[in-house]
């Protein structure tokens, strides 16, 4: 029998050794609440108006993709300038594949061998993933058992370990909590003084939170960095489309890493086409953020301990064995998410029928385990 080549047999990188790829489940169940994706399809006349800047696009497939992507980064910076507070210019806004591309850049340009990132566990695990991807170090920053950031905790870490990127997740992934404009400055100031390093603030959930975005920060800041996304808000995370906004330095920094041509046309027009439906879009976010706080209440009325959330999805238990608890709601036909913190399980906000199913999942769960 002929020996099946295993993935440690080939000759990679040492540190890629024994590691899993990221990989949430993808199962076939009536409903799926566990990857933090907008429940609403896009609506018929933007499916229409894709279609159509897509055909457009499609009469010049022979020609490469405007390779800076000129058109889309001025929509996004309208969009940002529109709802974020701060006036931000085209040369300020950069896109990628999703904001995971997004990331990778930035760590390809601040980080890679020999330097490190720091990220206040638990958060987006794809911050310590990625590093490793690029050969960067990765460092566990502390966080509150609460989920808050200790900020002293935080400055002294990044004292010490002097790292070359620092992530700070708002809302974070996957217990919802948002950080204040004076936590992101303490942190970017102790990442000047102990670096300078760049700091990175993954705003991804930024549309859900009660609150409005820090992107206003940037402003005389040029190692602040906010990453956005298209996946969530705009309902859109099989397009692939994630941005950020900086110091117009940054941008150009990024581009020593980018592959050429790396925003297909088709990607470009389609985002540019969602950038035309903005405001019904953003009208699914305020229904979300409502059913958000709504399995909030609903969760603790129960007796479930609930993080407070400023994103769509809502970190809950505590449960004596998580994994158990996993698949007992399985079992009754939602999927939730195990994010590995112990105790806790992730829901992300549904339609208002399957955030029902769910709450009588968990109700009758709950019931069960008395
Ligand atoms: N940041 C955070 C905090 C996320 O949760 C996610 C997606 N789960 C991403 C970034 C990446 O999203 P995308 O690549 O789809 O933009």
């Amino acid at each position: 029998m002929t020996h099946e080549t295993r993935i440690d047999d080939l000759p990679i990188r040492d540190e890629l050794r024994g590691k899993s790829p990221y990989g949430a489940p993808q199962l076939d169940v009536p409903v799926r609440l566990n990857t933090n994706e907008n429940p609403y399809p896009l609506p018929e006349p933007l499916v229409a108006r894709i279609a159509e800047r897509v055909a457009e696009a499609a009469r010049h497939l022979n020609r490469y993709p405007d390779r800076d992507a000129v058109e889309l980064r001025t929509e996004l910076a309208r969009y940002l300038t529109r709802t974020a507070g701060h006036e931000v210019g085209m040369r300020q806004v950069w896109a990628a594949n999703g904001s995971n591309e997004v990331l990778q850049q930035l760590l390809q340009t601040f980080g890679g061998p020999s330097r490190t990132a720091i990220g206040f566990e638990p958060s987006y695990s794809m911050h310590a993933l990625i590093s490793r991807g690029t050969g960067t170090g990765w460092i566990s920053g502390p966080r509150r058992d609460d989920f808050t950031i200790d900020v002293e905790a935080a400055e002294r870490a990044i004292a010490e370990h002097r790292p070359n990127v620092v992530f700070v997740c708002s809302p974070n992934n996957p217990t919802g909590t948002a950080v204040g404009a004076e936590t992101v400055l303490r942190l970017y100031e102790a990442a000047q003084a102990a670096g300078p390093s760049l700091v990175v603030l993954d705003e991804a959930y930024g549309e859900f939170s009660h609150g409005p975005s820090l992107l206003p920060l940037i402003e005389g800041r040029p190692n602040l960095v906010v990453s956005r996304t298209m996946s969530k808000a705009f309902g859109a995370a099989g397009l692939r489309l994630g941005y950020l906004a900086a110091d117009a330095a940054v941008v150009d920094a990024v581009q020593l890493v980018r592959l050429p041509y790396h925003l297909s046309a088709v990607t470009q027009a389609t985002a540019l086409a969602a950038l035309e439906h903005t405001d019904t879009l953003l009208g699914y976010v305020e229904q979300l953020k409502a059913e958000r706080d709504r399995l909030v209440t609903e969760l603790r009325a129960m007796g479930c301990e609930v993080t407070d959330s400023d994103a769509n999805f809502v970190q809950f238990g505590r449960f004596e064995d998580s994994p158990a608890a996993w698949r007992a709601i399985l079992d009754h036909g939602v999927l939730v998410r195990d994010n590995g913190v112990p105790g806790w399980l992730r829901v992300t906000a549904g339609t208002p029928q399957e955030n029902d199913a769910f709450l009588d999942a968990v109700r009758a769960v709950l019931k069960e385990s008395k």
